[in-house]
């Protein structure tokens, strides 16, 4: 192929994903990050047949799954414990073709990292302008020694929730708003075999997943207003988890407090119109950031970055018509489930009413295991382009 450059602007999960994709089609690629070092913040990650499927296309699904953990069985529970709906590994592997993934956030971000050639990756790199012309595209930022200016045939803004290549090139667009919960995470060491499971209460929620080499992700989310902070973000925790059924209380005495990370949850209530202007293309949580209630946001970047990558495959020369299928594979799949992510949210952590809370737990109760893991494979169930 000739010498098609891409630009990625970010290298979270979404970022990294894009580069590598593109990287396997023969595309050079340049990534620039903000961060002084190349690292993902944050605890660990599900990660749904849709993503291990997208990670297999990108070659990284056998070193993930020896650095993480197949996440099955498990099911949803009520907060004394008692189970209220099961799913059985054997029917998920029959339905989707595979378990879901635990994996640290920091063994994802690393796996992919080391796929990409080192000088691909610019750290203390901020982006500050982006600008597309008909044959190439132009990134401003500011590099540790000044300002820089780079063109490329493809500008990628992986650039987070609040992305300033979305708010550039869609100035009119509200950008992401509060969902209404809060959520602290951790993971921690916790080398005992235990089910992926998650807990409602009254609006709240806490999720156990096992993450491989004895370690374990926590989280809690809770209805609140935005913006809140404790001094001690374990004690909060605790306030509100440490009286629900066992291992809670023993996971929550088994983090250190510096480990705990809190975050308020965003969404894009209003869609983009398009994931795509001239030669940049949005992806990841710079396109739709959602709540995270089906475990899908990391999923659906590395999904767009495998079909960024397949369309792209004839290189820098049919650019425009590659990100017109990109926006037309993309957009709707993805706003879909961001759509579906916020409803799950709405009637699962965030449900608090009583009698309706009453109801859910009933109807859960009643509903077969098969049942409830087919609702789930509806957005799991996805298979990456041939090319
Ligand atoms: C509590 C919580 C739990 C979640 N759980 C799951 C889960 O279990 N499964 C799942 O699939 N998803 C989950 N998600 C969603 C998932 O974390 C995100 O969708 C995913 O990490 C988005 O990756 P990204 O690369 O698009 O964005 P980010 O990870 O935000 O990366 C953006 C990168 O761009 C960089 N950047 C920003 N601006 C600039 C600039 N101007 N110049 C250069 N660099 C810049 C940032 O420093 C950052 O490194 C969860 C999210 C939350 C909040």
């Amino acid at each position: 192929m000739d010498d098609s450059h891409a630009v990625v602007v970010g290298a979270g999960i979404g970022g990294l994903s894009a580069a590598l994709a593109l990287h396997r089609h023969g595309w050079r690629v340049t990534v620039l990050e903000r961060a002084p070092e190349m690292r993902e913040v944050g605890a660990g990650l599900s990660l749904m047949a849709n993503a291990v499927r997208a990670l297999d296309a990108l070659g990284l699904g056998p070193a993930l799954r020896r650095g993480g953990h197949g996440e099955a069985p498990g099911g949803m529970r009520d907060r004394h414990g008692r189970w209220l709906s099961r799913v059985e590994a054997a029917e998920m592997i029959r339905q989707l073709g595979t378990t879901a993934l635990g994996v640290h956030r920091a063994t994802l971000h690393r796996t992919l990292r080391e796929a990409l050639p080192a000088s691909s990756l610019h750290t203390s790199a901020t982006v500050e302008h982006v600008e597309s012309g008909p044959d190439s595209a132009e990134v401003r930022y500011q590099g540790p020694d000044g300002p820089h200016t780079v063109t490329a045939d493809l500008v990628v803004g992986a650039d987070g929730l609040r992305s300033r290549v979305r708010a550039q090139l869609w100035p009119q667009h509200p950008g992401p708003v509060y969902a209404g919960s809060t959520t602290w995470r951790a993971a921690i060491a916790f080398p005992y075999p235990i089910p992926a499971a998650i807990t409602w209460g009254p609006g709240a929620e806490f999720g156990m997943v096992p993450i491989g080499d004895g370690q374990l992700y926590w989280y809690g989310a809770l209805n609140a207003p935005p913006g809140g902070h404790a001094p001690d973000e374990l004690a909060a925790v605790r306030e509100h988890f440490g009286d629900w059924h066992a291992p809670i209380p023993a996971l929550l005495a088994a983090t250190p407090p510096d480990v705990v990370l809190r975050n308020d949850i965003h969404h894009l209530a209003e869609p983009l119109p398009s994931y795509v202007r001239g030669r940049v293309a949005l992806l990841g949580d710079a396109a739709h950031p959602m709540t995270p209630n089906l475990g899908q946001g990391a999923g659906q970047a590395i999904e767009d970055a495998v079909v960024l990558g397949a369309v792209c495959a004839g290189g820098a020369g049919h650019v425009p018509v590659a990100l017109a299928a990109y926006d037309e594979q993309r957009r709707p799949r993805s706003q879909s489930v961001a759509r579906a992510s916020y409803v799950a949210g709405r009637f699962g952590q965030q449900l608090h009413n009583p009698v309706a809370f009453a109801m859910r737990t009933v109807a859960l109760r009643l509903i077969p295991s098969r049942l409830a893991l087919r609702s789930m494979a509806r957005y799991a169930d996805w298979r990456p382009p041939a090319v």
